[in-house]
């Protein structure tokens, strides 16, 4: 594992990261694009990052899923990682017993819930079903949960994406990280989700409300959770 590039939605997310590990912002790298690189190298890994940058019309993060397919695009040519991490927040869910804060790795495989197409083997289709890295060993040595990311370009829950939840057994509810693993597998990629939960989908209270009270601590724990992982894969690198 020598090189690894993250892939963030939000400049808020992803700040603390580009802090913690003294990035350095590389230039002009996607000409005219949005999409923002920072690379630094940690012990004997070459670590990149791509943050989506903002939108001209409403200086908001390119948040959602076409701007994701793009930057892991660009993640993928630009930098050949060995693996690919998504990092960022997430919804949970009370009854499976998510909390505020909580640190989740993808396992299993990455899913779409909002791309119904109920005819034969295209429902498959819609919900991708893509691969991801084995997180087991992380999870235990690190001690984070883990949970099947679920995506889709809505922040709010729908009974009927709900339902379509159930079907994949998603839990780990976002916006990018089904369309980042979609490009990932095209490239025979591996890629990590590493989410941090802002609100809780089942709490009852306004789910922006809560995103908003908790991105701070979220990006927090997200940056401690990333920085740890990043250190057991150097400490693999110098067992080989
Ligand atoms: N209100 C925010 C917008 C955040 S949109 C703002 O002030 O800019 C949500 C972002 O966080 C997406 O990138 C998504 O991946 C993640 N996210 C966090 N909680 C989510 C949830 N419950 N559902 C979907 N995406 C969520």
């Amino acid at each position: 594992m020598k090189k690894i590039c993250f892939i963030i939605a939000m400049q808020a997310e992803g700040q603390p990261l580009i802090e913690h590990f003294g990035m350095k912002q590389l230039p002009h790298c996607f000409g005219n694009l949005p999409m923002k690189a920072y690379q630094s190298q940690y012990k004997d890994i070459e670590i990149s990052l791509i943050l989506n940058g903002q939108d001209a019309q409403t200086g908001l993060d390119h948040i959602g899923c076409e701007a994701a397919t793009l930057a892991t695009h660009l993640a993928i040519t630009n930098f050949h990682p060995d693996l690919l991490i998504n990092a960022g927040t997430a919804g949970g869910f009370m009854k499976k017993g998510a909390r505020i804060g909580d640190v989740y790795l993808s396992h299993k495989y990455i899913v779409f819930h909002d791309r119904r197409v109920s005819i034969g083997a295209w429902q498959k289709m819609g919900f991708g079903y893509y691969p991801c890295f084995d997180s087991d060993t992380i999870a235990k040595v690190c001690g984070y949960k883990q949970g099947i990311c679920t995506t889709g370009s809505s922040l709010d829950l729908p009974e009927i994406d709900l339902q379509q939840m159930q079907k994949t057994e998603g839990e780990i509810k976002d916006m990018e990280a089904a369309a980042i693993a979609w490009v990932a597998d095209l490239y025979r990629a591996p890629v990590l989700c590493i989410k941090s939960i802002t609100d809780l989908v089942d709490s009852g209270r306004p789910t922006a409300e809560e995103f908003n009270e908790n991105i701070h601590l979220a990006a927090q724990k997200v940056k401690e959770a990333c920085f740890r992982i990043i250190d057991f894969f150097a400490s693999q690198n110098k067992q080989i």
